[in-house]
């Protein structure tokens, strides 16, 4: 016989966590899956200088740990490297497949499974991810201040970045692959360049980011800067739930109510997967609200 856990949550991110430390807290049964280490995304993040409680800021993998040993102090079981690939979420209980060929049963589900980046996979882009170079503006701009930043992107994304940069950054340099119209139409400060049909070769820098290789007109050009900020998008989770019925949002994202909850009963959603916000902060609040929806609903079925 199957183990029935009152909830399991997909993905051991923020929001995921924070879902483990309020049901468990409650007194759930909480299992945690991730398909790779816990922590999520957070563990790319140097330093998180936006999440309230730390003034000075905050290594990403320390505050992953930190959530990561207060969702097991009230008893949440969290397993790694159990990355979930089927999706039974319209039966009593719902089922879930890993792909190492276990089945678990959950009364209630939260999906807490994140929102993959666009990656440009250009020369240095990996290596030198949170020693300069960013796919977050809000995140890590502040940290540049003062200093030489590019935006690679031509998009809505680029421009709102490059705006942003413009009041933090001495100087932005703007990327972009083509001439787009939102660009063409923008009005920046007087510190933004702009070099439409720029062609990236590659992001400079051992330690930390020291220059950005390009080609623009036919020449080949470097400019030190101390950021490159990659503003390409960011990819709806769609891929686990196409076998699902769950609505999606016109972009892809999981559809949600004011409760977190999703078009499928005792189904809840929270953090990056729902595309709203990208932040860290932003993902625990969901999932607070996702948990306490969640055990609303598991009082209502009879489960505590
Ligand atoms: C370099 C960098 C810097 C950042 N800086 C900041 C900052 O300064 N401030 C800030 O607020 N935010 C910052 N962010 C953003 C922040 O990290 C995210 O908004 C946050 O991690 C979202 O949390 P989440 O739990 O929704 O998703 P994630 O952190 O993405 O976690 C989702 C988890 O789900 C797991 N998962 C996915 N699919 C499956 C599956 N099928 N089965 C099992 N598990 C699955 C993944 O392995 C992952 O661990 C930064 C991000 C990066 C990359």
């Amino acid at each position: 016989m199957l183990e029935i856990w009152d909830s399991v949550v997909v993905g051991a991110g923020p929001a995921g966590l924070t879902a483990g430390i309020y049901l468990s807290r409650l007194g759930f049964k909480a299992l945690i899956l991730d398909a790779g280490r816990a922590g999520g995304r957070l563990r790319s993040a140097r330093l998180i200088e936006n999440y309230p409680g730390f003034p000075d800021g905050v290594e990403g993998s320390v505050l992953a740990d930190r959530f990561i040993d207060h969702a097991r102090r009230f008893g949440a079981d969290i397993r790694e490297y159990e990355e979930v690939t089927a999706l039974q979420l319209d039966t009593s209980p719902k089922l879930l497949a890993t792909r190492k060929g276990s089945l678990y049963q959950g009364r209630t589900v939260i999906l807490a499974i994140g929102a993959p980046r666009m990656m440009y996979s250009i020369e240095g882009e990996e290596r030198l991810l949170g020693r300069g170079v960013s796919y977050c503006a809000v995140c890590d701009g502040p940290l540049y201040r003062g200093m030489d930043v590019a935006v690679v992107g031509s998009g809505m994304e680029a421009l709102e970045d490059a705006t942003l940069l413009s009041k933090l950054a001495r100087k932005v340099y703007i990327l972009a692959s083509k001439p787009s119209r939102e660009l063409v139409e923008a009005s920046f400060q007087d510190n933004v360049e702009v070099y439409a049909g720029a062609e990236v070769k590659g992001i400079i820098g051992l330690e930390k980011v020291e220059s950005i290789k390009f080609t623009y007109m036919d020449r080949d050009l470097e400019l030190p800067v101390s950021a490159v900020f990659l503003a390409l998008g960011i990819l709806p989770p769609s891929k686990l739930l196409r076998s699902t019925s769950i609505e999606l949002t016109p972009d892809g994202f999981i559809k949600v109510d004011s409760g977190q909850a999703t078009s499928i009963e005792g189904v809840y959603a929270a953090g990056d997967c729902v595309g709203i916000g990208f932040q860290v902060a932003v993902a625990v609040g969901q999932a607070a609200v996702a948990a306490l929806s969640a055990s609303r609903y598991l009082e209502k079925v009879g489960a505590k």
